[in-house]
C-alpha cells in the first residue's frame, strides 16, 4: 500500500468518525489533517489542542473496574456463611475450572500472583548460587521472587517492536547456573514460546511463565500460562480476572503440581498426588487462596470470555487506525501468538516524528483529549529496589563482590532502555467499550499529531 492509498484509508476511517466523536460538522478529522494547511489564527476551539484550551476531542467517561455483578455478592455470601473459609470447597472447584479454562491439567490457585511465581521456582528448588532469567520490561513481582529465592536475575533484552523478550538474545545468558526462564506475557502479548522453549528444551532448564497479565491468551491456540513447566496468573485487582488478590499455578506435568501444591500448603499432599514423593526440597510456607477468593473468582469468571473478545476486537480496531499515524507503533505479535489478552493497549511513540514533542507532553496532550494514556515501565535492571538487594550483605556473601560489581554491565539492555522511553500504554478497560472510543482515541492521536508544532512550542 503506497503512502497516498494508506492515508485515505485512514482518513476515510478516522473521518467517518470525526462525527462521532464531536469534531463539528463544519471541521471533520479528514479536514483537519488536510496537508499544508498549517494551524491558522482562525483555528476554531474544536480545532485547538486540548492541552491549549480547545474543546477535547472526546469528555465522556471510560469504563470502571473492577466490575461487581449480583452473582458475586451471592457467592460471596454464601462462602462467608459456609463458614469455612479455608481451601474447602470453592478453592478446589476453581482449581478445576480454570485448569479446564486453559486446557491444562493442573491447577494451583494462590495467594497472589507473586506467590504463584515464588512458588514455582520454590517447588524447582530455585535458591542461592542460582541464576533465572528474566526480561526487564515487567512488573517488579517477576524479579522480586527471584530475590525472595537469593538466586541472581539474569536479564535478556527486549524486542522493541513486541515489547516481550528478545529470544534471540535467549541463549546467550544461560550458564551452568541457570535454573529457570521466566518469559513474561507482558500486557498480555505472548512471549516467543516456540524459541523461547527450543532453547530451554536444548539446555534442559525449567520454563515459568509469568502470565499475571495474560488471562485467555493463547500461543498456537493454546493458554498461554499451559505451556513451560508452569505458568503463573494474578488476580489482583487491576488484571482481567481478580478478587482483589490471588492467584493461580498451571502445570501439566504431575510431579510441578505436587511439588507446587506442597510448597504452597506446609508440604501437604496434594488430593490424589504424590505428594512428598514429587517434593524433595523441604522448605514450604502457606500461599494458599481463601474460599472467598475463590468464591468470588468463580462468578468472575463468567463474562471473562466475552470481555476478551471485545478487547481483541477493539484492539485490532485501533491499531488498525493508529497504525496510519506517522511515530505511533502498537506491539507487534509473534506470529505464534493467536491470542492477545490486551491487558494492556501497548504502543511506542516516536517523538521525531512528533517535532521533538517529548512523551510526557504528547501523553498530557492526549489526556487532555479525554484518553487516559500513560507512560510505561521503566527499566527493571535499573530499579533500586534491586541494586540494594544485590549489595545487601546476603547477596556479596553468596556471590561474591565481584560478581555483584559487575552486575549491572552485565544485564545491560540498551534496547529496553529505548523501549521504556517511548512506550505507551491505555488501560484493558478502555477497550471494553465500542468501534466509536476507538475512532475517538486515533482521533486525539491524529488532533495531537496535526499540532505538534504547536504543542511542541507551547
Ligand atoms: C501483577 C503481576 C505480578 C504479580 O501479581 P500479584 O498478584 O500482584 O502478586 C507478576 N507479574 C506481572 C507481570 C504482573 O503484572
Amino acid at each position: 500500500m503506497n503512502r497516498k492509498t494508506t492515508r485515505r484509508r485512514f482518513l476515510e476511517s478516522v473521518g467517518l468518525a470525526g462525527a462521532a466523536v464531536g469534531l463539528g460538522r463544519s471541521r471533520t478529522l479528514a479536514g483537519m489533517l488536510q496537508e499544508g494547511k498549517t494551524p491558522s489564527v482562525a483555528m476554531t476551539e474544536t480545532e485547538k489542542p486540548a492541552l491549549l484550551g480547545g474543546k477535547p476531542v472526546y469528555s465522556g467517561t471510560w469504563p470502571g473496574w473492577p466490575r461487581t455483578s449480583k452473582s458475586d455478592e451471592e457467592a460471596v455470601m454464601e462462602a462467608l456463611r459456609a463458614g469455612r473459609w479455608y481451601r474447602s470447597r470453592s478453592v478446589p472447584e476453581f482449581e478445576e475450572k480454570y485448569a479446564a479454562l486453559n486446557q491444562a491439567k493442573y491447577c494451583i490457585a494462590t495467594s497472589s500472583g507473586t506467590t504463584a511465581l515464588y512458588t514455582s521456582l520454590g517447588a524447582l528448588g530455585v535458591g542461592p548460587g542460582d541464576e533465572v532469567i528474566v526480561p526487564p520490561y515487567t512488573f517488579m513481582a517477576t524479579v522480586t521472587v527471584v530475590l525472595l529465592h537469593y538466586a541472581l536475575p539474569v536479564f535478556v533484552d527486549s524486542n522493541r517492536e513486541s515489547f516481550l523478550m528478545d529470544p534471540a538474545k535467549l541463549e546467550a545468558a544461560i550458564t551452568p547456573r541457570t535454573k529457570a526462564i521466566i518469559p513474561v506475557h507482558i500486557g498480555g502479548n505472548v512471549a516467543d514460546m516456540d524459541r523461547i522453549l527450543a532453547v530451554a528444551e536444548k539446555h534442559k532448564i525449567p520454563v515459568v511463565g509469568d502470565a499475571c497479565q495474560a488471562h485467555l491468551a493463547q500461543w498456537r491456540g493454546r493458554s498461554a500460562g499451559s505451556w513451560g513447566t508452569t505458568g503463573c496468573y494474578s488476580f489482583q485487582l487491576s488484571k482481567n480476572l481478580c478478587s482483589g488478590e490471588g492467584g493461580a499455578i498451571l502445570t501439566n506435568d504431575e510431579a510441578a503440581a505436587d511439588a507446587c501444591f506442597a510448597f504452597h500448603n506446609c508440604c501437604r499432599h496434594r488430593p490424589n498426588g504424590r505428594g512428598a514423593a514429587n517434593y524433595r526440597f523441604g522448605r514450604n510456607g502457606n500461599f494458599r487462596m481463601t474460599e472467598l477468593q475463590g468464591a468470588l473468582l468463580l462468578s468472575q469468571m463468567q463474562g471473562l470470555e466475552e470481555r476478551a473478545q471485545l478487547r481483541s476486537e477493539n484492539a485490532a480496531h485501533l491499531s488498525k487506525l493508529l497504525r496510519q499515524i506517522p511515530g505511533i507503533h502498537p506491539a507487534k505479535e509473534y506470529e505464534g501468538c493467536t491470542r492477545n489478552a490486551y491487558h494492556l493497549y501497548m504502543f511506542r511513540y516516536d517523538p521525531s516524528q512528533f517535532a521533538g514533542m517529548s512523551r510526557e507532553k504528547f501523553l498530557r496532550a492526549l489526556r487532555a483529549e479525554g484518553v487516559p494514556a500513560i507512560a510505561g515501565y521503566s527499566p527493571l535492571n535499573k530499579a533500586g529496589f534491586l541494586l540494594d538487594a544485590l549489595r545487601s550483605e546476603p547477596y556479596v556473601r553468596v556471590y561474591g563482590k565481584k560478581t555483584i560489581d559487575q552486575w549491572p554491565q552485565r544485564n545491560e539492555c540498551p534496547e529496553n532502555d529505548k523501549l521504556c522511553e517511548e512506550g505507551c500504554w491505555l488501560m484493558h478497560t478502555v477497550l471494553l467499550t465500542t468501534k466509536e472510543h476507538m475512532e475517538r482515541i486515533a482521533a486525539a492521536v491524529a488532533k495531537i499529531h496535526k499540532h505538534t508544532a504547536l504543542l511542541a512550542k507551547a
